[in-house]
């Protein structure tokens, strides 16, 4: 290592040492040589070839300004645990079957879209962790199914109190403000966004997400995650 490499250079390539030499271990089960076994992804690819829409027994409504949402597996067992351990233990191998995941899920129930557009962190989420899970997440899917991702909405600190605002402007302040970036505007604008997330739980930020896309312009907005919390 030279002496003037940053630290976040060091640390990437000791991870990436760390790649090679340790053999991953499958969050889901503990079992070592592979970063996700075959029975741990049984439960990821549970809805694959399942019709598209909520199934009976889920709240069905859709989150304001979704036109459509589609998920992989519940938020449970081998599903959370992979989640858990690519968000907070960096274990990035994991970024590929569960993006492969979301794109064989879309691939199979997709009404539309154009683009893929992650949910955004944090700044200072994104400092601490280093990546945003679900703007990786997007880029194997997009990467499977042929579409661009779109790196394009900001979240921001809420700063108003919900009841101070009316009915959208609360929708749009719920779990922190959402914007679209100003440079990346043109790429949105009358194109059909597909919001990726690694979990989706109440929808409200899927709905805040949409309300900014709708107002830079966006044409319809669906939304694709990892899994769904009930
Ligand atoms: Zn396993």
């Amino acid at each position: 290592m030279e002496p003037s490499a940053s630290t976040s250079h060091h640390d990437a390539t000791m991870r990436a040492v760390f790649d090679v030499v340790l053999p991953p271990v499958c969050p889901g089960c503990g079992r070592e040589g592979e970063v996700l076994c075959s029975s741990c992804l049984v439960p990821l690819r549970r809805r694959v070839n399942e019709p598209p829409g909520i199934p009976l027994g889920l709240p069905g409504d859709l989150p304001t300004g979704i036109v459509q949402l589609e998920w992989c597996g519940a938020f449970t067992g081998p599903v959370r645990a992979a989640l858990h351990a690519l968000k907070y233990e960096g274990e990035r191998r994991l970024e590929a079957p569960l993006g492969q995941a979301l794109a064989e899920r879309w691939r199979r129930v997709a009404a539309g879209g154009d683009v893929l557009v992650p949910v955004p962190i944090h700044a200072a989420k994104l400092r601490e962790r280093g990546f945003n899970q679900a703007h990786s997440l997007a880029r194997v899917a997009g990467h499977g199914l042929g579409l661009p991702v779109v790196g394009g909405l900001e979240r921001r600190e809420a700063t108003v109190a919900q009841h101070a605002l009316g009915r959208g402007a609360r929708a749009r302040n719920v779990g922190g403000a959402f914007a679209v970036r100003r440079d990346l505007r043109d790429q949105l604008r009358g194109r059909w966004a597909v919001l990726v997330d690694d979990v989706v739980t109440t929808g409200a930020t899927l709905a805040g997400c949409a309300a900014a896309l709708e107002g830079a312009g966006v044409l319809a907005v669906s939304a694709l995650a990892v899994a769904r919390e009930r």
